[in-house]
């Protein structure tokens, strides 16, 4: 089966300033592909060209087998976009808004529905201006969702959203990926990564550097384990450095630090209960997908932006969704293990 997104050696130049160098994905059907990098990566120009909203410099892009600048109006019809930057008229009121967007489509999704899962429902004659921020980013949702795409486009998904809402967006996203949408996730969040996207190119000064699922990222993590123990008896370090997948020992006054890959922890338990050792305390922490997103990128998750920050001009005059709170919260950090992960969530 064909991809439903095909982007090939893609480039394109603000002025003097490359924003996208050379990119190439692919995008295979009923997939929750993640768009990962640094501020500034490139990443928004790039969906901004799948999309038929810029124009690339060099290149191809197929979307659905269609020429997004070519095929502007069919594409149109069979892709649903969520734009990082948009805004409605102050007064449109929530259902004139879904009833507004959805009079663009040959086969609108039914508001009632739409409202109901985003829980706009009690919000259907609230105006725009009136709109919390995650109201609104709720909104952004639901217009980029009321054409039923068979792909939808989300640029800063949860932006903006608290923790639970945030969950119950991803929940969302799980639902609409079961009936059969194509979903392209640009996202600072490591989490809603992990979480969500079966597999994740991550960008980085305009350029692709690894396209995997978020395990298989992880697993590329040099020195990704770390496997802590305070020994019952001493032990000389060749014991352990000399296994396969065990990269590193240290000693911080009597607990050891042995750093590894792969069955780094199988091999080290064996060995030491072959010894007679008890690894007491054992802890081990896994390596997160911000860990390889460091290692892949050398910066934090949602730092680092490459260049000031343009104001931006759109190529083609295409109606916009809106995300509220274009600049707002970004990942609240880094988090340098799975333990770590798991504790953000109590
Ligand atoms: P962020 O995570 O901050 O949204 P991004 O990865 O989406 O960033 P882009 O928005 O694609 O990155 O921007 C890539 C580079 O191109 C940046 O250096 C940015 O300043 C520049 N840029 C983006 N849009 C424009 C524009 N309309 N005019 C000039 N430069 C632009």
């Amino acid at each position: 089966m064909p991809a439903v997104i095909e982007v090939r050696h893609l480039h394109k130049r603000y002025g003097a300033e490359v924003a996208v160098d050379d990119v190439s994905f692919t995008v295979e059907r009923g997939e929750i592909f993640g768009i990962l990098g640094p501020n500034g990566a490139g990443k928004t120009t790039t969906v901004e060209c799948v999309e038929g909203l810029r124009t690339a410099d060099r290149g191809e892009i197929r979307v659905l087998g269609l020429d997004p600048l070519r095929d502007r109006a069919e594409l149109t019809q069979r892709l649903g976009v969520q734009l990082q930057d948009g805004r409605l008229p102050d007064r449109l009121t929530v259902d004139e808004a879904l009833g507004l967007y959805g009079s663009f489509y040959r086969k609108p999704a039914d508001r009632e529905v739409l409202m109901d899962v985003l829980g706009l429902a009690g919000r259907r004659r609230t105006p725009y201006a009136r709109l919390s921020g995650g109201q609104k980013q709720r909104l952004s949702i639901a217009l980029a969702l009321i054409g039923s795409p068979e792909v939808a486009v989300l640029d800063e998904l949860t932006t903006g959203l608290d923790p639970q809402a945030r969950r119950d967006t991803w929940g969302l996203i799980q639902d609409v990926r079961s009936r059969g949408v194509t979903i392209v996730l640009v996202t600072h969040f490591m989490e809603e990564a992990e979480r969500l996207c079966d597999r994740v190119a991550v960008i980085d000064r305009g350029r692709v550097v690894a396209v995997d699922s978020p395990a298989a990222l992880t697993e590329r993590v040099p020195d990704g384990q770390r496997i802590r123990f305070r020994p019952s008896v001493p032990f000389a370090d060749g014991l352990l450095t000399g296994l396969p997948d065990v990269t590193g020992l240290t000693r911080q006054g009597d607990v050891v630090v042995v750093t590894g890959t792969g069955n780094a922890l199988n091999a080290i338990t064996s060995v030491l209960a072959r010894n007679d050792i008890l690894a007491e305390h054992l802890r081990v922490d896994q390596p997160s997908l911000e860990d390889a997103f460091v290692a892949l990128t050398g910066e934090q998750s949602g730092a680092g932006a490459r260049g000031p920050d343009a104001e931006r001009t759109p190529d083609a005059g295409t109606a916009r969704t809106p995300t509220a709170d274009p600049g707002g919260a970004r990942d609240p950090g880094a988090r340098g293990t799975r333990e770590a992960d798991a504790a953000d969530h109590v």
